[in-house]
């Protein structure tokens, strides 16, 4: 992987951060990952993202993700419901989220594409 790569990453995890208003510092590992193309654990505030999306690179996608994955550590809940989608909105449209729906279901194939 490209080191500047996983700067920019950083750079956008700051962002969503800033705009989100999250305090914690989140650690950011980008790896092979069979499944998905990203997960976050609430206890270690690890934000793994698959390597596929450095691979396959999207800036506008990443940003999609990160948002995602951090409204899931702002609201502390794993739901997908209308909160989530007020929050997710504020930065995306409709459009723009179902464009990265299947842009990553593409990515993934057949597989869970994020969680
Ligand atoms: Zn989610």
């Amino acid at each position: 992987m490209k080191k500047s790569k996983y700067y920019i990453i950083k750079l956008i995890i700051e962002k969503v951060k800033e705009q989100l208003n999250i305090d914690e510092d989140i650690i950011l590992i980008v790896k092979e990952m069979k499944n998905k193309v990203a997960s976050f654990s609430f206890r270690t505030k690890v934000l793994k993202l698959n390597k596929i999306l450095i691979d396959n690179w999207n800036k506008k996608l990443i940003t999609y993700i990160v948002t995602h994955e951090l409204i899931h550590l702002k609201s502390k809940s794993l739901y997908h419901g209308m909160q989530f989608n007020e929050n997710i909105m504020k930065d995306f449209t409709y459009e723009d989220m179902e464009k990265y729906h299947y842009k990553l279901l593409d990515l993934m194939k057949n597989q869970k594409h994020i969680n």
